[in-house]
């Protein structure tokens, strides 16, 4: 009955006509929007409308919430979903969106600027907080290896078995358990590069535990996957079935 009614609802969300000036928000500050075929790009729009009426949305810090907030963060959000049907996050209630980083205080919650801050945080509760000087960051320098909302949504998808831990759920056993094991050799891998200063594809970060390793190891994916193929093969062979797409097919012909 609660899923007749969802699709229901979805139903009637993606009958409202595609506001035009959406259009220019997926093009411009989607980095991958151009390079999807024709019919991914008419996927994400509707993966892209499902998520900004359904999620409440909330400016803080004196952020003015608007489309375009909305729409670049679920348009890009909505990439990690683009090999799935009929699902959108929907463990995650809300999005909360600060003007700049952010800096967590064990007692006081979230307090804006300051030196220890970081860019988001994806809660298991259902909530998704991002800074927009972040995501701005990246749209301006795509392709860098950096994607701070790729990186929090992969959290969201960590955390459907009920634990963000970085154990995946693949389509059959043998794949589920053979990321555990190559997963395992990466991050150690990537341990002793981050101790030694060794250069890595992977941002260090990815060292702190399995959950941010996926999360780093997703931001890598999308944004540069032919040097990930050429690397770090098997994880981006993994990361294919995952997702159950290739974005090495996204992107432009020169890289
Ligand atoms: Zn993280």
């Amino acid at each position: 009955m609660f899923n007749w009614s969802k699709n229901r609802r979805r139903k009637r969300i993606l009958q409202t006509p595609w506001p035009s000036a959406w259009e220019s928000f997926l093009t411009n500050n989607v980095n991958h929007f151009r390079g999807l075929s024709a019919i991914e790009q008419d996927k994400l729009r509707d993966i892209t409308q499902i998520i900004v009426s359904e999620k409440n949305w909330e400016g803080l810090s004196g952020l003015a919430m608007s489309d375009e907030i909305k729409v670049t963060i679920a348009g890009t959000a909505g990439l990690l979903l683009l090999g799935v049907d009929d699902y959108y996050f929907d463990r995650v209630n809300t999005i909360l969106v600060f003007p700049n980083p952010i800096r967590r205080e064990t007692t006081d919650g979230l307090i804006v600027g300051g030196q220890a801050h970081h860019s988001g945080e994806a809660w298991q509760g259902g909530q998704v907080v991002l800074s927009w000087q972040d995501v701005v960051n990246d749209v301006r320098r795509p392709f860098n290896g950096r994607n701070l909302v790729i990186h929090e949504f992969a959290h969201c998808l960590d955390g459907i078995d009920g634990e963000m831990g970085g154990s995946l759920h693949f389509d059959d056993l043998a794949t589920s358990e053979r990321w555990l094991q190559v997963c395992n050799a990466e991050f150690e891998a990537l341990k002793t590069a981050a101790q030694h200063g060794l250069p890595s594809l992977l941002d260090y970060y990815g060292a702190t535990n399995m959950a941010e390793f996926f999360a780093v190891a997703s931001e890598t994916f999308f944004e540069n996957p032919r040097q990930l193929k050429h690397q770090h093969s098997e994880l981006f062979g993994l990361l294919v079935k995952y997702y159950h797409f290739d974005p090495r097919l996204w992107m432009p012909q020169i890289r």
